[in-house]
């Protein structure tokens, strides 16, 4: 097949573009590198430096490629920065998105595949979590996230364009050429092994007086290999709706540091700070829709081998991706 990757320099996308060359489809990158890196960039794939805000310039590119098939990563996805500066996330999300939605109709892509996300339920009644569970979600990025949903649930019933969308829980780990740099790090795990390298004192923990076992937050963590897997076999004819992507396994902030103690052979000291807005205590996915529809199999379920894989990439790449 021949798909349009957005975001395709960012941190799944890279990982899902390399898959899907690896699995003989065709790519092409738009990606606007705001978050992505050139490095990044598969290069057996075309790439497209986007200006998403330009009208006409996704248009354009999605015209320009003629693919059979959208997948649409780029996005902002920070809960704590969408806290306080919600009108990015509203912009590039969902404004942004619209435009990439219509490009899609007006040049016949047969489906779209959407990297949506748990935050989009909020803090669930009841874990783990499936996919009709009501979405109220207690932060601008999961709301944003959404909002696209919607759009293209109207999109699909008026226009007649098949999606599927994944709900991903904690994305981590990585593949042996790409891996996890965001230019502000936010994330546990890679903020983690920056401590194991030597680059940080310490890791904060966000959070201790959480209603959990540990007192602070559970997350399912999912390796970014089997994430680009459900994306392939997203992609049949007639696979369409929302799935959840995650292990079903619940990792407190504490267990992953202890996980990445373990693997690295480095002690990881921590300071205790005040929670971090927008964070649900506990999210833990069933994917038991994606297992038994898709026959999706994830082949890293373990902590351990997700933090193993993550570990070999940044010691290879210690300042991350070099630009
Ligand atoms: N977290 C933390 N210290 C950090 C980064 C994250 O305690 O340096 C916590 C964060 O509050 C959340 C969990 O780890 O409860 C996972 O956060 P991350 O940003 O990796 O992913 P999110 O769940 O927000 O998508």
């Amino acid at each position: 097949m021949n798909v349009f990757v957005t975001g395709g320099a960012g941190y799944i996308g890279s990982i899902c573009a390399e898959a899907l060359l690896e699995a003989g489809h065709r790519v092409t990158i738009y990606d606007n590198l705001s978050e992505g890196h050139r490095s990044a960039l598969d290069a057996r794939a075309r790439f497209v430096l986007g200006r998403p805000e330009e009208d006409g310039d996704i248009l354009g590119a999605v015209k320009e490629a003629k693919p059979d098939a959208i997948m649409h990563f780029a996005a902002n996805a920070l809960v704590g920065e969408s806290m306080t500066n919600p009108g990015k996330y509203f912009r590039n999300n969902v404004a942004n998105g619209l435009k990439l939605l219509d490009a899609a109709v007006a040049c016949g892509v047969k489906k779209f595949v959407f990297s949506s996300t748990c935050a989009t339920y909020g803090p669930p009644d009841r874990v783990p979590m499936a996919e009709d569970l009501p979405q109220r979600p207690i932060n601008p990025y999961g709301e944003s996230k959404l909002m696209f949903e919607k759009m293209l649930q109207w999109y699909q019933q008026i226009h007649g364009l098949e999606f599927i969308a994944f709900r991903y829980f904690n994305a981590a780990g990585a593949s042996d050429r790409f891996g996890e740099h965001h230019r502000v790090e936010t994330h546990l795990i890679p903020n983690v092994l920056q401590v194991a390298l030597g680059q940080k004192t310490h890791c904060e923990i966000y959070g201790t007086d959480y209603p959990t076992p540990d007192g602070t937050c559970i997350r399912d963590y999912i390796h970014i290999l089997d994430l680009a897997q459900a994306h392939i076999l997203g992609l049949a004819p007639g696979r369409q709706g929302f799935y959840n992507l995650g292990n079903g396994d619940g990792y407190s902030v504490r267990e992953v540091i202890r996980m990445c103690e373990q693997v690295t052979g480095k002690a990881i000291p921590t300071i205790e700070k005040p929670r971090r807005p927008g964070d649900p205590p506990r999210l833990v996915a069933s994917a038991e829709k994606a297992i038994r529809e898709l026959g999706w199999k994830p082949k890293f379920p373990r902590l351990e081998d997700i933090v193993v894989t993550a570990w070999a990439w940044h010691k290879l790449h210690p300042e991350g991706y070099p630009d």
